[in-house]
C-alpha cells in the first residue's frame, strides 16, 4: 500500500515511486495547505504502465470471463462503499468541494458506476443477423490498452465512470487523473488491488497533463483514449491521437443554457436555475451558466435568483451546512475573476457576488468566490459565450421561443440544456431544436446511467453511458457462418 501523504503510481499490481524521483505537492484549495506529495510521472513511468497493461492482456486477465469481471466490479463497488466516509473527506480536501456534496454525490456515484456497469455487462445482449443462407453474430472483444484521462471537478465520480466499463469489457487500463486531485485515484487503486484484480489490469500514473498525460496519448501501444476535460486540451489530444487511429471518446467543455419560459413552475425553476448555476461552485461541465428568461418574468425571476445566491452559505467545506466551498485553485479563481472583470468591461452589471468572501484563517488562504449573477450583457459577448467554469451566471431576456432557441444555440459548445415550461408541446419542440447532446425538461442533472451522455459541436465526440460505454470499450467482430444445406 502507499505510505501516508505519498501518492505513488500503481503499476503492474505494485505501488511505485516515479522513475526519475520527481514529486509534486498536492495542495488543499480551501486552505493552501500541502496535503501530500504526488509522483510526477514522465514518459518512463507511462511506458512502464503501458507495458504492464500489455502483459496483463497476455496473462491471466485475458482468461477472466465476463461474469468474473462483473464480480470484480461489484467487489470494487463494495470496497468503495466500505471506505465511503474516508473517500468523501479525501475528495472534499483535494477539491475544495463541500463534504456534503462529496458524501451525497461523488462517492455514492462511484459505487453506483461500478455496480451499474457490472449489471449492464451481465445483461447485455449480442447482435445477430440472419440471411437466407447464412447467419451473422457479433463478438465483442476488448480494445486493448485504454488510457483514461480525467479532470479535477468530479475526480472519483468520473474516473469510476470510465474504469468500470473498461474493466468489465476486459481491457487493461492506464489512468491519469488530474494532478490537482490525485487522492481518491490512489485510494481507488488500493481498492482495486484488494478486490483481487490481476496485476496490470488497472494501472495509475500520476503527474502533469503536459508530461504524463501527453506521453500516454502519444504512446504507440495505447489503443483507445477516453478523455474528459477542457475543449482546448481535447483538441490537442485529438490531434495527437488521430494519426495513430486510436479509438477516441472526448467529453469536453460546455456553456449550457437554462431556458425559462413564463409558463414555468416559478419556484421550481428558480431552484433549478440556482442549482444549475452554482453546484460544485459552478465547476460541473453541465452547469447552466447562461440563463435565458422570457422577458415578461425576467425582473421577478432575476430578483429571486439573486436572493437565492445571496442566501447561499459559503465557507468551510467541512461544515455540514456549507453550500459552496472553494474553487479548485488560486489560478482558477484568478481566471474566473478575470471573467467578472470582463463582464464589467462588456457593459454588464454585477447583480450579486463577484467578490472574495471574508473568511477566518486558514480559509482566508483558500480560493473562495461569492456566487455571482450578471445582468445587462448581450447574449453573444465573450462573458456569455466562453466557458468560465466557476460560480458565475449571466442572465438574458428573450421575447419569443425562436429567439430563445437561437440564443441557446449561439455558442460553439453543445453539451446540455435545461428547459423550464409547463407547455408539453413547447418542451418537445424546443428540446428537438437545441444543438446539445442532452436536454433536461423541468429538471437539471437528473441522471440515468443507461442514457447516452456527451456533447455536440466543441463539447465533444462520442457518447458514454450504458451500452454506449460498453461499445466504446470493446471492438466488434462480425462472424458470418454459411448455413449448410
Ligand atoms: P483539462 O485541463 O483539459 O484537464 C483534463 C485532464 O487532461 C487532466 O487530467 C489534465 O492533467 C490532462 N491533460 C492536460 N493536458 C494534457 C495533454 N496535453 N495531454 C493529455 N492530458 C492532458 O481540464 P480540467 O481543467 O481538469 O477540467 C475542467 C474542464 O473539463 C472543463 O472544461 C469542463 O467543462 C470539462 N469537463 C467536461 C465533462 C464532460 O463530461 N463533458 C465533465 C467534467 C469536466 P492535469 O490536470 O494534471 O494538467
Amino acid at each position: 500500500m502507499s505510505a501516508p501523504g505519498q501518492l505513488p503510481h500503481y503499476i503492474g499490481g505494485e505501488f511505485a515511486g516515479p522513475v526519475d524521483g520527481a514529486w509534486l505537492d498536492d495542495i488543499q484549495p480551501a486552505t493552501g495547505a500541502v496535503l501530500g506529495r504526488i509522483a510526477r510521472g514522465t514518459f518512463q513511468d507511462v511506458n512502464r504502465a503501458v507495458e504492464a497493461a500489455k502483459a496483463a492482456l497476455q496473462g491471466p486477465w485475458a482468461g477472466w470471463t465476463l461474469a468474473q469481471r462483473a464480480d470484480l466490479c461489484d467487489a470494487i463497488a463494495n470496497g468503495i462503499e466500505a471506505r465511503a466516509e474516508e473517500l468523501a473527506r479525501l475528495e472534499s480536501q483535494d477539491t475544495g468541494k463541500t463534504i456534503t456534496m462529496a458524501r451525497n454525490v461523488d462517492i455514492p456515484r462511484a459505487v453506483a458506476n461500478f455496480r451499474f456497469f457490472a449489471g449492464a455487462a451481465r445483461h447485455q445482449s449480442g447482435d445477430f443477423f440472419e440471411m437466407p443462407d447464412a447467419i451473422n453474430y457479433t463478438l465483442r472483444k476488448p480494445v486493448g490498452v485504454v488510457a483514461l484521462i480525467t479532470p479535477w471537478n468530479l475526480p472519483l465520480y468520473l474516473l469510476s465512470w470510465k474504469t468500470a466499463p473498461a474493466l468489465v469489457m476486459g481491457n487493461a487500463v492506464v489512468a491519469k487523473p488530474s494532478e490537482l486531485t490525485p487522492m481518491t485515484a490512489t485510494a481507488l487503486a488500493e481498492i482495486i488491488h484488494e478486490a483481487g484484480a490481476p496485476a496490470g489490469a488497472f494501472n495509475l500514473v500520476h503527474g502533469l497533463g503536459g508530461e504524463a498525460g501527453q506521453a500516454l496519448v502519444e504512446h504507440a501501444d495505447v489503443n483507445a483514449i477516453s478523455f474528459t476535460g477542457g475543449t482546448t486540451t481535447g483538441r490537442m489530444v485529438a490531434a495527437t491521437a488521430a494519426p495513430h487511429f486510436k479509438k477516441l471518446s472526448l467529453e469536453l467543455g460546455g456553456k449550457n443554457p437554462t431556458l425559462v419560459f413564463a409558463d414555468c413552475d416559478f419556484e421550481a425553476a428558480v431552484e433549478g436555475a440556482a442549482r444549475a448555476a452554482f453546484l460544485n461552485q459552478g465547476q460541473v461541465c453541465l452547469c447552466g451558466s447562461r440563463l435565458l428568461v422570457e422577458r415578461s418574468i425576467e425582473n421577478e425571476f432575476t430578483a429571486a435568483l439573486v436572493e437565492k445566491a445571496k442566501s447561499m452559505r459559503l465557507g468551510d467545506p467541512d461544515a455540514e451546512d456549507t453550500q459552496l466551498g472553494s474553487l479548485i485553485s488560486q489560478d482558477h479563481r484568478d481566471k474566473v475573476e478575470g471573467y467578472v472583470r470582463l463582464a464589467r468591461e462588456e457593459g454588464g452589471t454585477i447583480l450579486c457576488g463577484g467578490e472574495r468572501p471574508s473568511l477566518p484563517a486558514p480559509l482566508d488562504r483558500g480560493a473562495f468566490l461569492q456566487p455571482t449573477v450578471v445582468g445587462g450583457l448581450p447574449s453573444d459577448c465573450r462573458t456569455a459565450t466562453e466557458e468560465i467554469f466557476g460560480p458565475v451566471v449571466t442572465v438574458h431576456p428573450f421575447d419569443t421561443e425562436a429567439q430563445a432557441i437561437a440564443m441557446a444555440n449561439g455558442v460553439r459548445y453543445g453539451l446540455s440544456a435545461s428547459v423550464w415550461t409547463r407547455d408539453l408541446g413547447r418542451a418537445h419542440r424546443v428540446s428537438a431544436a437545441l444543438q446539445t447532446g442532452m436536454v433536461w425538461v423541468n429538471t437539471w442533472l437528473h441522471r440515468d446511467l443507461r442514457v447516452p451522455f456527451g456533447g455536440v459541436k466543441e463539447s465533444g465526440v462520442g457518447r458514454e453511458g450504458g451500452r454506449y460505454s460498453l461499445e466504446f470499450f470493446s471492438e466488434a467482430t462480425n462472424v458470418c457462418v454459411k448455413k449448410t444445406p
